[in-house]
């Protein structure tokens, strides 16, 4: 069985950093579209030169182009796996659309979590993020600094700060979260499989909070 475990919330709510930390805990795979879209453009592939001008200014890529990329992934996983979706759906049609591309391929959202942070810790962690250009791993100059200031742990690179994480982008894209992304909470409430998540606590808290929820 493939199973999907969808992780909602607004950006810096922590679904990267939840997801990288429990997947590395359970053994399942964590995907996250932003990642492989920043490696797309960094790579220059037709989906990254069609989605770079959209991810500069906070908004959506188009969603064919995550069609894409959701179908190639789910035919290359191999049965058994548990995938924890962050970033992808996020708008209703898109997570109509999950249900059907998993369908196709032997796959089942079991739930959504959704992870619930205020407002301003949502300012002053995008604020802080850095992220390693080379291996995608993220970090925070506070709460989750590398060991060795501005050099990524897991592989040397020099980090740096997104280009989508600079402040009038960083209000766009919670505007864009408001009004695209929050109507997916119904979805999956409707569904019966959403599940929330204190996400205020430090990085490890809302790890074990998390991996409570899909055990
Ligand atoms: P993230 O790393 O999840 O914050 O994603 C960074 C950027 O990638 C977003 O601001 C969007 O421009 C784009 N992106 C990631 N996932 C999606 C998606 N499911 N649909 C549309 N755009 C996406």
């Amino acid at each position: 069985m493939k199973n999907i475990v969808v992780f909602l919330g607004a950006p810096g709510a922590g679904k990267g950093t939840a997801a990288a930390a429990v997947a590395a805990r359970t053994g399942a795979r964590h995907v996250s579209t932003g990642a492989m879209l920043r490696d797309a453009v960094a790579r220059g592939t037709p989906a990254g030169l069609e989605a770079k001008s959209y991810m500069e200014a906070g908004g959506l890529v188009p969603d064919e182009v995550l069609y894409r990329m959701i179908a190639e992934l789910l035919a290359a996983t191999p049965d058994p796996a548990t995938l924890f979706f962050d970033g992808f759906p996020r708008n209703e049609a898109q997570a109509a659309k999950l249900d059907e591309l998993a369908a196709a391929s032997g796959a089942t959202v079991s739930s959504a979590l959704l992870l619930d942070v205020s407002r301003e810790a949502l300012l002053e962690r995008l604020g802080g993020r850095r992220v390693c250009p080379k291996c995608g791993a993220g970090y925070h100059v506070k709460a989750l600094p590398p060991k060795v200031e501005g050099v990524c742990d897991a592989c040397g690179a020099a980090l740096v700060t997104r280009v989508d994480d600079q402040p009038a982008t960083i209000a766009r894209r919670l505007e864009v979260y408001e009004s695209a992304t929050a109507p997916v909470i119904g979805f999956y409430e409707k569904a019966g499989k959403l599940r929330r998540v204190d996400a205020s606590g430090t990085a490890e808290e809302v790890a074990a909070l998390v991996e409570k929820a899909v055990s």
